[in-house]
């Protein structure tokens, strides 16, 4: 998960309370949304209560998983081990349960309907690699490791919420996908979520997304982003005698200084981060080689392309104003080339979505009160292909994501756990009790 505003601070966290309270965000529709069962609301349904009651008897369970999820590596493109736990907890509660040729780890809960699915996923890898301690500590009600809260709040809610709905035998009318997914992070580049979208796309119907802590936000519009990387090449030389050949180094200095130059809307909100430099050998070496990483981020697609050709004419530029005044061109000039890394779609949720009114309908059955948030998550890939999706938060509190200070405190999750099922519940419907 990229929040924008990490949760971690009290007095930020009373200050979007005092908004909040301030500003009650409802939804017309929600009194309605819970209705999926027989006319009757959600709740009032004696398996839906029964599942309900389930995530308070379990807390120790719950919290019990997430520490041992938590401890077992899951650094990008290495998150074989967690899967396989993960597997075998879900094939307890008596679930179908298959890892996908890509890592994914797909629970099935069949419904009434199996034409159509709707899908829960949290995604099971970290942005830390490997050799990254991450045996968790416990001070007060906290837990404080690597990865705790994002997402092993996320794992662990998966596995409750399964537990709890296989316990009270509930029978959705379509089918449910429990699924813990890799490749969130980093240059992961949701390829988890892709595969998933791609595998499932002709009978999707919606995705929620557990990604963290909280319950005070839900996330239904998607943050595209782009990662590039600049590379130029020369021939390189001695600092000495071969002064004046072209640098790339030089070269990309240059560039650089032209792009962070750019102006950049404030609406839509659009935002560049050179964050990783390298290149030559040695410091008395004309270096053969430089690069940069940038990242770039918006709320339309458009300003996307427009920041990745100003990239690439900046990066041209540079090398262009280097190879103009280069004394000494005897032994080759430079190559330049800037390549996609990554890129996360954008899109939006429809505000009139069955989905959104499902999870405001919980929340009000909860008491809870959310704010819609731009963020950038598994969600991106559905949304992104037209899919209703949001990602939300998994209950209690956590903050510090992607450090190592990162922490998690479990009191309140049921509200969480809770607002996930129902939600779930609310756009995949129970199936008649006679049908069972
Ligand atoms: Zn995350």
């Amino acid at each position: 998960m990229k929040r924008k505003t990490p949760c971690n601070a009290t007095v930020k966290r009373a200050l979007v309370c005092v908004i909040l309270l301030a500003m009650p965000v409802r939804s017309a529709s929600a009194p309605h949304a819970l209705r999926r069962t027989q006319g009757a609301p959600l709740p009032d349904n004696a398996r839906v209560r029964a599942a309900l009651d389930w995530f308070a008897r379990n807390i120790s369970w719950i919290n019990g998983q997430q520490v041992r999820l938590t401890e077992i590596p899951a650094p990008p493109f290495q998150e074989g081990q967690r899967a396989a736990a993960i597997k075998e907890l879900l094939a307890e509660t008596g679930l179908p349960v298959q890892i996908d040729k890509i890592g994914n780890v797909i629970g099935e809960l069949r419904g009434a309907n199996e034409k159509e699915i709707v899908m829960v996923a949290a995604h099971l890898d970290t942005v830390f690699p490997a050799g990254t301690e991450v045996k968790v500590r416990h001070e007060g009600g906290r837990m404080i490791a690597p990865g705790i809260s994002d997402n092993g709040t996320g794992v662990a809610a998966l596995l409750a919420i399964a537990r709890a709905a296989l316990s009270a035998q509930l029978r959705p009318q379509r089918t449910i996908l429990f699924v813990a997914d890799v490749g969130e992070e980093g240059e992961g580049n949701l390829r988890g979520m892709r595969a998933l979208v791609e595998t499932y796309h002709a009978k999707l119907k919606a995705v929620l997304v557990l990604d963290g802590s909280g319950t005070d936000h839900v996330t239904t519009k998607a943050l595209a982003s782009r990662r590039l990387e600049a590379l130029i090449t020369g021939p390189g030389g001695h600092s000495w005698s071969d002064f004046g050949m072209p640098n790339p180094i030089n070269a990309l200095v240059r560039g650089s200084v032209r792009f962070i130059n750019t102006k950049i809307p404030v609406t839509p909100r659009t935002t560049f981060n050179i964050g990783q430099i390298e290149g030559g050998t040695s410091v008395n070496s004309v270096p053969h080689e430089a690069r940069l990483k940038v990242d770039v981020r918006s709320e339309t697609e458009d300003e996307l392309t427009r920041l990745e050709s100003t990239l690439r004419e900046c990066i041209a530029a540079g090398v262009r104003d280097e190879m103009d005044s280069a004394r000494d061109r005897s032994k080759g000039g430079l190559e330049w080339k800037v390549e996609l890394l990554g890129s996360r779609p954008g899109g939006e949720l429809a505000p009139d979505s069955p989905l959104l009114a499902a999870l405001r309908a919980a929340d009000d059955y909860l008491g809870n009160q959310s704010r819609i948030e731009r963020s950038s998550t598994d969600a991106n890939i559905p949304l992104s292909m037209g899919i209703d999706a949001i990602a939300i938060g998994a209950g209690g509190n956590g903050g510090g994501a992607h450090s190592l200070q990162e922490w998690y405190e479990a009191a309140g999750r049921e509200t969480g756990l809770k607002r996930a099922l129902l939600t779930i519940l609310g756009i995949s419907g129970i199936a008649e009790e006679k049908s069972r």
